[in-house]
């Protein structure tokens, strides 16, 4: 606490890891006695840079932009930028300690590291927003690279970011470097899957979960925060395979559609228009209403998929969900159960997935983006979609295995710290003291 004061979310995210960590250090003392514990919560680089910009009416504005690069034992570091206006260094640090687990239980050769910055895309113009991406870019360039940090998007960045970014990066190395960055488009070296991945892959993971207790989404009925990335395809696949999702969110309110949330819709609302919930309610009529007041984990649902954000969902969400007769509850956001909402979930028996788990999928299609672009080879969505399902399923299998083995059956977050720190750390044995 002392050496990272005011880091309240990264306190949070290490405390969660090393709780799990007691039966492993006791049977491989090696761990400590190479520091591996210590050095695995201190990024091997922490970079923080000015980005000034110019807004439409002329003015000069000024945001923080951050890259941590947390550990490249497994690989180069890999991990999201984040454009949001609370983010800041224990918000990014926290991330980029997530994805070093995470990349690791892919079983892929990627590192980890997060960054991002504090500007706000929200209702600024594509023009304000592209000379934003270049000013950032021109000074992150010099610590990324295919063979070094590969970012990739986050809240706040998605398909327009990433392509002004890639185009800046492109024409100050004047190098077509396409794995230097992931989440591009289709056409200029973007992976199929990728954009739907993380979604996709947190349905793939829960649709497992269900599997093992011989269930399945059928006539499921399952409630989703957010209304981004990650929510969108989410409520994709649940619909593809037979649930239902009855409400999704933005920062401003949620909707319940009992009818089950209309995709297109959505997709036209936040996709193409950039607008907000409420007008998703207000175009779909049929009594549909957005809420303001109150919470989305109120609405009653067999399975809960957060996606929106960290801490959104706490102990007395938890509670809700669990009278209203949740079983089953996969974080599609990174760390959006507080560790109170988790302990309810514990204590209830609720079957719980952590986001490093559940919401691998994104980061590991991005490695898969990395292998076609290292080939120069593009795969089609079919075969992009099946790795995706079975990585997932390998993910899945390796966080039940490795709760078995260490003591604690059915724990996903003890089998996915477990079995993440197992590999990270046995790499940095093998590479010394670094
Ligand atoms: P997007 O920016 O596409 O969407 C974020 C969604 O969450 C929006 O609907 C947003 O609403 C909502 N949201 C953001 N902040 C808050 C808040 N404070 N309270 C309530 N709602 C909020 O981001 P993504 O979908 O990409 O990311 C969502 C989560 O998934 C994050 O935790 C991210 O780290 C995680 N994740 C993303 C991956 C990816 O591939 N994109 C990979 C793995 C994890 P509004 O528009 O009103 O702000």
């Amino acid at each position: 606490l002392r050496r990272n004061p005011g880091e309240a979310e990264f306190h949070q995210a290490v405390r969660e890891v090393l709780v799990s960590l007691g039966p492993v250090v006791s049977k491989r003392p090696e761990y400590v006695d190479a520091a591996v514990i210590r050095r695995i919560c201190e990024p091997e680089r922490q970079i923080i840079f000015r980005v000034p910009w110019v807004d439409d009416a002329g003015r000069v504005q000024i945001n923080r932009g951050f890259r941590v690069e947390f550990n490249s034992a497994l690989g180069p570091f890999k991990g999201g930028l984040r454009f949001h206006p609370s983010v800041y260094l224990g918000i990014v640090k926290f991330l980029g300690f997530e994805q070093v687990f995470k990349n690791a239980l892919t079983g892929m050769p990627i590192g980890g590291g997060k960054g991002g910055s504090d500007f706000d895309p929200k209702g600024r113009s594509d023009a304000e927003v592209m000379r934003f991406c270049q000013s950032f870019m021109t000074e992150l360039y010099r610590h990324i690279g295919e063979y070094r940090d590969v970012p990739a998007g986050d809240i706040g960045v998605g398909g327009r970011e990433i392509g002004y970014l890639f185009g800046q990066y492109k024409r100050i190395t004047n190098q077509y470097e396409s794995g230097v960055l992931t989440g591009k488009g289709l056409t200029w070296g973007g992976s199929q899957v990728r954009k739907e991945a993380t979604g996709y892959g947190t349905v793939f993971f829960v649709s497992e979960m269900l599997k093992a207790a011989g269930d399945s989404f059928d006539g499921k009925r399952v409630v989703v925060s957010g209304s981004g990335n990650v929510a969108t395809y989410a409520i994709e696949k649940v619909h593809e395979l037979g649930g239902t999702v009855v409400a999704c969110s933005d920062s401003s309110g949620y909707v319940v559609d009992e009818a089950g949330i209309d995709l297109d819709l959505l997709k036209e609302v936040k996709e193409v228009r950039r607008g907000r919930i409420s007008d998703y309610a207000e175009l779909r009529g049929n009594g549909v209403h957005a809420t303001t007041s109150g919470s989305i984990w109120d609405v009653s649902c067999d399975i809960a998929l957060p996606s929106a954000t960290q801490n959104e969902l706490d102990g007395d969400d938890a509670i809700a969900l669990v009278k209203n007769g949740c079983t089953i509850v996969a974080e599609g956001a990174n760390m959006p159960a507080t560790p109170e909402a988790v302990a309810v979930f514990e204590e209830a028996g609720v079957r719980f997935a952590p986001g490093k788990a559940a919401n691998a999928g994104g980061v590991a299609t991005s490695a898969l983006e990395m292998q076609q672009n290292a080939s120069r080879d593009s795969w089609t969505f079919e075969h992009t979609e099946e790795r995706l399902a079975e990585i997932m399923r390998g993910i899945h299998d390796r966080c039940a295995e490795t709760a078995d083995e260490f003591g604690t059956p059915g724990s996903y977050v003890a089998g996915a710290n477990i079995a993440g720190f197992i590999r990270v750390a046995d790499a940095m044995l093998a590479l010394g003291v670094v």
